[in-house]
């Protein structure tokens, strides 16, 4: 899936890519990433989000790790998800349900 994400929000990469505006900066941030990362973040186009973006899943969402997900946040001085972040986090959930 793909290419619903507002043309706005993009540039060129090449002459047959796009790419979200913000993610070839020397310090990248997507234009569409909302928030502070390491407090609370949000992609403000979720359910337009690129193709690309749809690839990388949250480690252990779904019982087994992604390398993606870990170097990135790595990168930005976090540590990598683990299993019980998110047994506390459906926990945390069903207390403010
Ligand atoms: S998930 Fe959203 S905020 Fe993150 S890079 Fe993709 S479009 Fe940007």
């Amino acid at each position: 899936m793909g290419g619903q994400v507002p043309s706005k929000l993009t540039e060129k990469f090449d002459p047959h890519r796009l790419v979200m505006r913000g993610t070839q900066a020397y310090q990248p941030r997507c234009i569409a990433l909302e928030g502070s990362v390491g407090v609370t973040t949000r992609c403000s186009i979720h359910p337009q989000r690129p193709s690309i973006c749809r690839e990388v899943l949250p480690s252990w969402e779904s019982g087994e790790p992604y390398p993606q997900c870990d170097k990135a946040r790595i990168a930005h001085g976090l540590s990598p998800l683990a299993p019980e972040d998110w047994i506390r986090f459906k926990d945390a959930n069903a207390s403010a349900a």
